[in-house]
């Protein structure tokens, strides 16, 4: 008998409930690809989608899922229409998003993309589900308050994000006091090599090309201005409990180290696998077990190499304002969510160069502290306030970034 022990795989095997919030997106469509390939050890409770019925009413049928809702609430009728003669129930608005959260599943994957993830997300942690959680906005929002109210409730919180589920990985090769700093690796995105003068004017089509990830169109954006860096950098702080200098990223173009773990010792421990979502999200799904995973089996000979380069702030300055904001505290972080949010919409309507993005983030900040408005996050409600008046903020900020070319 081997003297490590094994685990048994008895919890694998029974039946799971499960839900999918933003089950029509990238993520889910990730995360329903492997309920497909083991249809038998789960059972839908609920799905839900921003305004796509069809693909939603379509996963509904195929999983038999119990209760379905659109964020949009002007199409209840056609959620029902599309899912006559099924017994699943349907809801419409951001309460029945919340409903489905709130419904009784073990295991639930919060996909929904930005701060709109944040109420049901809350939902699922307060009555102590499992909780796959993809949706960094949410925790960049809320800040500490929502690992707290997961503790509270009994949650588990299992880090989803693959650079934050490689740090869980590797994290369990030592305790916190042995913990020196995490690492997480950034692919560089599409402008890694481009100097500022052309990262300014970026259009949305080249912002849309990852070199390497495969993702819905706001965190793609993010990753070319590498603000998903700097959100990752403030997910990793709420999830782990890290200082600012305990978290230092890595720009690795091949994407295949998605993140270390270095330990007083100078042991550094990493994850290692082929940039498929599927497999972080895998191991959110049969955690504490292990499941089979689809993504190609990892071929470092045919890799060849792995390069690294230290991150360029001046290039990319959302990972520095990241950094500041998380320094910072007391609802700077979810200030920096909201400028973003914002930025990256106006992007896309084609209201502001891509260079503008970091700039109406970095304004919004200085507005924000400069008005004194700094202040701890009590509640869920205090962090969808700040959410709140941020977004104005940097709404009214908008015009004059525009103008200003850099
Ligand atoms: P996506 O845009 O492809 O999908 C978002 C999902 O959320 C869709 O189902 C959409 O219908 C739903 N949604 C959007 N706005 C909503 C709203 N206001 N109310 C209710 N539902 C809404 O996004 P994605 O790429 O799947 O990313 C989802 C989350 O996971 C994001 O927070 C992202 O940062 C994170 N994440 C994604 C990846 C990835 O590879 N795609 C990797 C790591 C983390
Ligand atoms: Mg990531």
């Amino acid at each position: 008998m081997s003297a490590v022990p094994l685990r048994n795989n008895k919890a694998a095997l029974a039946v799971r409930s499960v839900t999918v919030l933003g089950a029509t997106g990238s993520i889910g469509d990730s995360t329903m690809d492997l309920l497909r390939a083991s249809k038998d050890r789960y059972r839908i409770e609920a799905l839900t989608a921003h305004t796509n019925v069809k693909a939603l009413a379509d996963l509904a049928r195929e999983f038999g899922a119990r209760y379905v809702a659109v964020a949009d609430p002007g199409r209840l009728q056609e959620l029902k229409d599309a899912l006559a003669g099924t017994r699943t129930e349907c809801g419409a608005g951001e309460s029945a998003v919340v409903e489905a959260a709130a419904r009784p599943a073990e295991w639930v994957m919060a996909a929904v993309s930005g701060a709109a993830g944040l109420k049901p997300a809350l939902a699922a942690v307060d009555r102590g589900a499992t909780v796959a959680l993809a949706n960094k906005e949410c925790l960049v929002c809320a800040g500490d308050f929502f690992m707290q109210r997961a503790a509270q409730a009994g949650a588990c919180i299992l880090p989803a994000d693959s650079e934050h589920n490689a740090l869980f990985q590797a994290l369990a090769s030592g305790n916190r006091e042995e913990l020196v700093r995490v690492i997480i690796t950034a692919s560089g995105g599409p402008f890694r090599t481009w100097s500022s003068a052309d990262i300014e004017q970026a259009t949305l089509a080249q912002a849309l090309k990852h070199p390497n990830w495969s993702m819905g169109q706001k965190i793609t954006i993010d990753s070319a201005s590498m603000m998903n860096k700097g959100l990752e950098v403030i997910e990793a702080a709420c999830l782990f409990g890290l200082t600012a200098e305990e978290i230092d990223v890595l720009v690795h173009p091949q994407s295949i180290i998605h993140g270390m773990v270095e330990f007083s010792d100078r042991s550094v421990v990493a994850q290692l696998g082929a940039p498929d979502m599927r497999t972080p999200i895998a191991h959110c799904l049969g955690w504490p077990d292990r499941i089979i995973g689809p993504a190609a089996k990892l071929d470092l000979a045919k890799i060849g190499q792995l390069t690294f380069e230290a991150p360029d702030f001046s290039r990319f300055p959302g990972l520095k304002l990241a950094y500041e904001a998380l320094r910072t505290g007391r609802g700077a972080t979810t200030v920096y969510n909201a400028a973003n949010e914002v930025a990256v919409a106006a992007f896309i309507a084609g209201k502001i160069r891509f260079g503008a993005i970091a700039r109406l983030v970095e304004a919004t900040l200085e507005a924000w502290i400069s008005a004194g408005n700094l202040a701890p996050l009590a509640s869920a409600d205090d962090a969808i306030a700040v959410d709140y008046n941020a977004r104005n903020k940097a709404a009214t900020l908008l015009p004059q970034i525009a103008l200003k070319a850099s």
